[in-house]
């Protein structure tokens, strides 16, 4: 939605640009059009306005020569010179003859001096038009060309009365066409730019550039003369049916004359300023809108991956904690720092902690000293990156101080972008009722199941680590071996049942016997006790031996097997001491054991329920039989 609202304005703004950017062309083009109108206008009325005073001048003295004809002053050639107008005015430059014709059409009176005196020029259409009546005013003939001069003229002309009204005759003057051409040709029209001065009615009398044959010619039927609307002054737009180009014409009818003064320029030389301009501010745009469109095009897509992969991150985030809250384990992040940055909600079932309060606080500060060295030891590992992975188990306590045994999975965490190491995450399990069960299991391994007295693997243990331990510390070390009498035949008379009561009371007589701490019970085998002795010489375990056999028979439990002397059970014992040394060829503890064991045997055989000590034992040499 917010993406959508960001597209729409991100394209407004272009759209802006744009027509910010046609408008600023558009306005170009209308000021370069203006400018052009102005300008050409302006033109057309300093050129219109140097025209009509020229003619307007000459009619002025057209005027006065028929004012003066009409009052019947002979009008002589030279007199006619002498008129300021003819004679001094910068008029007088481009001026042709004045002549004089009478009612007839019969030259009179002759400036040109070219022989024209008593030549009837009736038929020309200047004395025609006055011969038919006083309408005409100042009449502008065709351009023609001069009989003496061979230059091209215009002939302006008035009729002069009789003081009666009746045709006195016509007064002529012929103006150069150069007149025309010197001031055409001083304008900077620009190429295919183009002035004509035509008479009202279509006739050619000057253009500017000259075109062959053009001057005298009738343009009414052309297309640019047609289009000329009928004000004073004004434009409008053509295609010349000429050269086929299509101009921009500015007109204006010479006041006071029948003359139309049209300019024409060529639409390409009037535009020719703006269209580069516009071109670079158009190409310009465009550029800038597309790079514009482009870059946003590509945010498009970069926030589209960004979309997708926010979405999948939360997606996995999401999956991440229906995990982490739902399983019972104790999911923890933890970061390079050792401190704790997120603790699934299970913790407080788990531990009976709030994640909130373990969140930003050490992960090891819960950890049981004597686990800590461990524990270190893995955490070293991970850091080094000699693993990504490690297993710990440590003691921890719940908020209400019981003890708790934990067990984690701690896997390191990478940063994605540079490979370095990020922390761990830690999946903590409570293995508490696991670990019980282990020590139990422990236990059992090393007791014995029916007496509850050590096992023959513990004594074997035991009788190592006593050994050595006795060894190092130069102390002598003591071993007793206890024989149930006649055990065979009890079982036969009691039954095997009545044999295993019977040796759980033994057991518990001579582990009852034994009372320091260090001396160890075992059950050797069958009915066979043996009592390790740590710390004791062969006279204390002596001691010993005699006190633990006394004790068995003052149980007094009945053994009713023939050929038995007292009918009680009694036990016979063996026992063996001696100082283990710790040079190469010294025995080691089955020494000890053998020795305690011949010893029981001659007490079996020397009739039973005795206690023999065996003989010294030289811990270098072979075990003597006494
Ligand atoms: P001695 O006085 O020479 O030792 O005679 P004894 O009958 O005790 O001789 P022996 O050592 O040959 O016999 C041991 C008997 O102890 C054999 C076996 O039936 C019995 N016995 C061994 N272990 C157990 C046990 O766990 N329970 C029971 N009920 N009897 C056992
Ligand atoms: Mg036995
Ligand atoms: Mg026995």
């Amino acid at each position: 939605m917010r993406s959508g609202w960001t597209a729409a304005l991100s394209l407004l703004v272009v759209l802006g640009f744009c027509v910010l950017a046609i408008a600023v062309i558009l306005e170009m083009r209308a000021d370069r059009w203006a400018e052009a109108t102005e300008a050409s206008l302006n033109l057309n009325r300093a050129v219109g306005q140097d025209i009509a005073r020229t003619l307007g001048t000459l009619d002025l003295a057209l005027l006065d020569v028929a004012e003066r004809l009409r009052q019947g002053q002979g009008v002589h050639r030279e007199r006619l010179l002498h008129t300021p107008v003819f004679d001094r005015s910068a008029t007088a430059r481009h001026l042709g003859s004045v002549i004089i014709l009478d009612a007839e059409g019969v030259v009179v009176s002759d400036t040109g001096g070219v022989g024209l005196q008593g030549l009837s020029l009736a038929d020309r259409d200047y004395f025609r038009v006055h011969q038919a009546g006083t309408e005409a005013g100042l009449f502008l003939s065709r351009a023609f060309v001069g009989r003496g001069s061979g230059e091209w003229r215009l002939a302006l002309s008035r009729r002069w009365d009789r003081p009666d009204g009746s045709l006195g005759g016509v007064v002529v003057a012929a103006l150069k066409l150069d007149y025309f051409r010197d001031i055409f040709g001083s304008l900077a029209l620009g190429p295919s730019g183009r002035i004509t001065l035509l008479r009202e009615d279509g006739i050619v009398l000057m253009r500017m550039p000259e075109e062959p044959g053009l001057i005298g010619q009738d343009l009414s039927q052309g297309t640019a003369f047609r289009a000329i609307p009928n004000a004073a002054e004004g434009h409008y737009r053509s295609i010349s049916g000429r050269d086929k180009v299509e101009r921009f014409y500015v007109f204006k009818r010479i006041e006071g004359l029948p003359l139309i003064l049209n300019l024409g320029i060529s639409i390409e030389a009037i535009e020719a300023e703006w269209r580069p301009r516009a071109f670079v501010i158009g190409g310009t745009t465009l550029v800038l809108v597309t790079a514009l469109l482009a870059a946003l095009w590509r945010l498009r897509l970069e926030l589209g991956r960004r979309q997708t992969a926010e979405q999948a991150a939360r997606q996995s985030e999401a999956e991440f904690r229906l995990l982490a809250e739902n399983t019972s384990d104790i999911v923890s992040r933890i970061g390079s720092d050792g401190i704790r940055r997120y603790v699934s909600p299970s913790a407080l079932r788990l531990v009976g902690r709030d994640p909130a309060q373990l969140v930003g606080r050490p992960a090891t500060e819960d950890i049981h000293p004597e686990d800590m060295p461990a524990v270190r030891t893995e955490i070293a590992r991970l850091r080094t990156r000699e693993a990504e992975e490690a297993m710990i188990t440590y003691r921890s306590w719940r908020a209400d101080g019981t003890e708790i045994w934990l067990e984690a999975t701690l896997k390191v965490v990478k940063d994605e972008a540079s490979g370095a190491l990020d922390g761990v995450v830690a999946v903590a399990r409570d293995i508490t009722e696991r670990k019980a069960l282990e020590t139990q299991l422990a236990r059992l391994a090393r007791f014995d199941a029916l007496t509850g007295v050590a096992n023959r693997r513990a004594f074997d243990e035991a009788l190592g680590q006593e050994w050595a331990r006795c060894m190092q510390a130069g102390l002598p070390i003591a071993l007793i071996m206890v024989d149930v009498d006649r055990f065979k035949s009890y079982n036969d008379h009691y039954g095997h049942q009545g044999g295993d009561a019977c040796l759980r009371v033994v057991a518990a007589t001579v582990g009852a016997t034994i009372r320091r701490a260090g001396d160890l019970v075992a059950r050797y085998g069958g009915e066979e006790f043996v009592v390790l002795l740590p710390e004791t010489d062969a006279e204390g375990a002596e001691a010993v031996a005699e006190r633990l056999r006394y004790e068995v028979e003052a149980l007094g439990l009945p053994h009713a097997s023939r050929g038995l002397e007292c009918g009680v059970v009694t036990v016979s014992v063996g026992l063996a001491g001696m100082q283990p040394a710790s040079c190469r060829i010294a025995r080691g503890p089955e020494a000890l054991v053998e020795a305690a064991d011949q010893a029981l045997y001659r007490a079996k055989q020397d009739g039973r329920n005795r206690v023999m000590r065996a003989p010294q034992i030289d811990p270098l040499g072979p075990v003597t039989v006494a």
